[in-house]
Order: C-alpha cells, then sequence, then structure tokens
C-alpha cells in the first residue's frame, strides 16, 4: 500500500521517533505548527476515526497522555491540543490514522478550531433535544 505512515512503520521512510511498543508508533510531525508537535499512529492501517478498533484507539490515546505528561516536564508546556481530523473535509491529508500532539503557549497565534462560519445560527433547545434523540445509545 502507498502510505506514508506505514512506510514509516516500516523503516523505509526516516520519522524522528519519540516513542515505540508493538502497536502504537509516536514520531515529532516533519512540518509542525508549534514545538513539540507529535504524532500518534498505530502501526497496523487504519484510515482514521471511522475504521480504527476501540482497542487500538485506547492505546493511542494513553500514548498521547504520556507524551503530554513528558512535554510537560521537559518544555513546561501550559497548554496543549489534542486534534484528529478524519476524513478529506475534515481536513485529513494523510489517510493513516494519527493523533496530534500540539502543545500551545500564551499567544502562540495558531488557530486549531478554525473560524466559524459567519452565518451560523444557534440551534433551539428543541432541535438540541431531537439530535440527542437521535444520536444517543
Ligand atoms: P493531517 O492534515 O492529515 O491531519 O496531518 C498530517 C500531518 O502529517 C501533517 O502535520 C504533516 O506535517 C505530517 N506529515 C506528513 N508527512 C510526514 C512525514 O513524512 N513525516 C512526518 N514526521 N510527518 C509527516
Ligand atoms: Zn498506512
Amino acid at each position: 500500500m502507498d502510505c506514508i505512515f506505514c512506510k514509516i512503520v516500516k523503516g523505509e521512510i526516516p520519522c524522528t521517533k519519540v516513542y515505540e511498543d508493538v502497536d502504537v508508533l509516536a514520531f515529532l510531525d516533519v512540518n509542525p505548527v508549534s514545538l513539540g508537535h507529535c504524532l500518534v499512529i498505530p502501526k497496523q492501517h487504519s484510515e482514521n476515526i471511522f475504521d480504527i478498533s476501540e482497542n487500538v484507539l485506547q492505546k493511542i490515546i494513553v500514548v498521547g497522555k504520556r507524551i503530554v505528561e513528558k512535554l510537560k516536564t521537559v518544555t513546561n508546556i501550559p497548554a496543549v491540543n489534542l486534534v484528529n481530523s478524519s476524513g478529506k473535509d475534515a481536513g485529513q491529508e494523510v489517510m493513516h490514522f494519527h493523533l496530534h500532539i500540539v502543545p500551545r503557549r500564551e499567544n502562540d497565534g495558531l488557530k486549531i478550531h478554525g473560524e466559524k462560519p459567519k452565518n451560523l445560527q444557534k440551534p433551539s433547545e428543541q432541535e438540541l433535544q431531537k439530535l440527542a434523540e437521535l444520536i444517543k445509545f
């Protein structure tokens, strides 16, 4: 499969590794948006949140937390965003699941959440209730 992160897992493309176990690999983003920007990925290819197993996802989030703790100890970051983009419409560019760990610092100017559309309508309480009924499980 022509997947850049699978090639990193196989060692065919180098990466700056920060953590590895049998299921999970974490490395520095080659084009970081902030100092310490890491990516945590499953070694086995999953495209995104829609097809990754809960079991592997749990391992990824735990590794993510441990990286955050380490970054906090080493660089004393005051804040962090954990970001996953799943699907092209969400801005996913590399189609192999990855969790971004993005250290945040005061006035760093990053806009992780993006701008809200100008015509965004606030839903009514009734609409929210109806939607929750559909989603809840
Ligand atoms: P996405 O937009 O899919 O959520 O993020 C993909 C991320 O992967 C980007 O932040 C990009 O800089 C990073 N990336 C893409 N190719 C490579 C690579 O070959 N090595 C590393 N370390 N990061 C990569
Ligand atoms: Zn892959």
